[in-house]
């Protein structure tokens, strides 16, 4: 490709509303334009980067023996009313009537339709083992669509689905999906962790995610020092140490408090320590009203929350919806005696003589017991696991780590096929319900992460295997003949040599060339200028490290081709 022919809009300044490295980068490089809030163009360049995800993906795909298919972007809406998922998706799945006012969807993932094919076009154990993928854009209406490519609101994702005969079956082919995963990611240059994760809106049984290991990652993963124990903060179980408290109950107290709101305020006033307190945290929930106890100094795990209360839709009540559920001001509410539903953490109902609020402006209560005092709805582990907590799996030291969430593995059983009866003939002549697995790439939001793993102060440092081109050929020499006829030819021989290559045939200053270069990560940049009338040699530098070599057109071609290729060959055999 020639750069002069080809669409690549590079910015000097740093773009105001990019706040992470990789969409900065991308907004820079020319790669994408957004079109509104979370939706973008993808530009020649960053498109092909985003197919050589692809082309990783698909190849991994098939390998592990998934076959591509294509399913529509639109959905009826009746199907997501048999899985029930219509009224518990939220607002991310974006509803809409079409002409003949029939409800239809945007589909944010595809379980009813893949499943929807299988009851209809697999009926006996003998189409068994299947699993059918898509690479597709997806639409779901993201509440806070940031980060460029990272959090869309339209962004294109490879989803599979598998479809098993038994329990037993199905874990393999998790497995067979989970070990392509790992070899994706490794392909693409990346440096990522699996993690157990919390299943969501997807459900079924278990479930892992693949982290971009990376400070700017949304989520928090949490890693043990001492075993293989790696988890996402939101499903990490907290394991209660033994309680055995024999303090003896004290009498309940009122104490002022006056003025006195923040966990922080009332300790100091009343000089006692944040453990000593609980906090009551109100949230709405499907649009009921909650309260959640924790420990003072402890912060609650609204997934957890979530899963507890069997909620699609959870946050914090606003001051205003906490007084008129409760008719208690800011700062003063505690659990007894109130009328809203409560819930505990593990750790409160293990607690003895504590502090809450005292549901009364100014006051809170003193030596509160659970069961004593209060009662509450459930008690479960709510709160978020912390460094000094044991591991769950081996009691060992836990370390926390920022992770940007690029694939998701899930064990999903026969939820969907049962609600939507979608079942086959097996062996034994019974009918049974599939049992079914489904596993997701974020395939525009890789790129973005391998971005965010490799840049530096000029630019994007691509790993070749997801490089829009292998090498960038800077022509210093349009007017003069010599050089401008070596640059020519090195193009066209790299070109037929099957090298990805780009040449920076445009009329622009060395240092101006340089600089895009680098800021498009290229791997390699080959220079012909004056150089090769002095001496015949053209210079190479590479990407990453900024070495730079001296030689002929001739050993540059070979070089690099061979490189490129020693290269390529080792990620596809990691
Ligand atoms: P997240 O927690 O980041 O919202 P998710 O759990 O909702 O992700 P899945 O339903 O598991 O995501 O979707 C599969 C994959 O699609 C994710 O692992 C992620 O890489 C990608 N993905 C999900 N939402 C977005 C988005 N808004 N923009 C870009 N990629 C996304
Ligand atoms: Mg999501």
């Amino acid at each position: 490709m020639r750069y002069s022919q080809t669409l690549l809009p590079t910015l000097k300044e740093t773009p105001a509303e990019a706040e992470v490295v990789s969409h900065r980068l991308m907004l820079r490089a020319g790669f994408i334009r957004k079109l509104t809030a979370g939706i973008y163009s993808y530009l020649p360049l960053g498109l092909k980067a985003i197919r050589k995800v692809e082309n990783i993906v698909r190849e991994e795909m098939n390998l592990a023996g998934a076959q591509e298919m294509l399913m529509p972007m639109v959905q009826p809406a009746d199907l997501w009313v048999e899985t029930g998922r219509y009224a518990k998706y939220g607002p991310e799945l974006l509803r809409f009537h079409d002409r003949h006012n029939r409800e239809s969807c945007l589909g944010p993932t595809h379980e009813e339709v893949i499943t929807d094919i299988a009851r209809k076009e697999l009926h006996s154990y003998r189409d068994l083992p299947i699993n059918l993928y898509q690479i597709q854009t997806k639409f779901r209406d993201e509440i806070r669509p940031r980060f460029g490519l990272m959090r869309g609101r339209e962004f294109v994702m490879k989803d599979a689905y598998s479809f098993d005969v038994s329990d037993e079956a199905a874990s393999e082919s998790y497995r067979k999906m989970y070990e392509a995963y790992k070899r994706i990611f490794s392909r693409c240059g990346l440096e990522f962790r699996a993690v157990q994760a919390d299943s969501g809106a997807i459900g079924g049984s278990f479930s892992h995610e693949f982290m971009v290991l990376a400070d700017t990652g949304e989520d928090t993963i949490v890693v043990c020092k001492d075993c293989e124990f790696a988890a996402n903060m939101e499903k990490a179980a907290v394991v209660m140490q033994e309680a055995g408290d024999t303090t003896p109950l004290a009498e309940l107290e009122k104490v002022e408090t006056p003025g006195k709101r923040k966990v922080k305020t009332v300790c100091e006033y009343l000089g006692i320590d944040s453990t000593e307190l609980v906090k009551t945290l109100v949230f709405k929930a499907d649009g009921d009203t909650v309260a959640a106890l924790v420990r003072g100094d402890r912060e609650i795990e609204e997934v957890k929350l979530k899963n507890l209360l069997g909620v699609a839709d959870l946050e914090m009540a606003e001051d205003k919806e906490v007084f008129d559920a409760t008719g208690v001001p800011t700062g003063y509410l505690g659990p007894v005696g109130i009328s809203v539903k409560v819930v505990a953490d593990q750790e409160v109902a293990a607690m003895k003589n504590f502090y809450v609020g005292g549901n009364e402006k100014n006051y809170h209560m003193k030596n509160v017991n659970l069961g004593r005092d209060f009662e509450v709805e459930a008690i479960a582990d709510l709160r978020q696991i912390t460094t000094s907590d044991p591991c769950p799996e081996c009691g060992g030291q836990l370390a926390t780590t920022e992770g940007i969430e690029v694939g998701h593995v899930f064990k999903l059983g026969t939820g969907y096929s049962e609600s939507m009866n979608a079942t086959f003939q097996d062996s034994d002549g019974q009918e049974k319900h599939f049992v079914m697995g489904c596993y997701g790439i974020g395939v525009t939001r890789v790129v973005a992460a391998a971005i965010e793993q490799n840049h530096d102060e000029n630019g994007i440092i691509f790993p070749l295997p997801l490089a829009p081109y292998s090498v960038v050929i800077v022509n210093l020499g349009l007017s003069d003949a010599e050089i401008n006829g070596a640059a020519e030819k090195l193009y066209a021989d790299f070109q037929e040599a099957g090298v990805e290559v780009i040449i920076d045939d445009r009329d622009e200053r060395p240092g101006f060339k340089f600089k895009d270069a680098d800021l498009l990560g290229i791997p390699y940049r080959v220079t012909v200028g004056k150089g090769y009338k002095e001496s015949g040699k053209v210079e190479i530098k590479k990407r990453k490290d900024g070495v730079v070599e001296e030689m002929t057109p001739e050993d540059a071609l070979n070089t690099l081709q061979e490189r490129i290729q020693l290269e390529l060959n080792e990620s596809r055999n990691i």
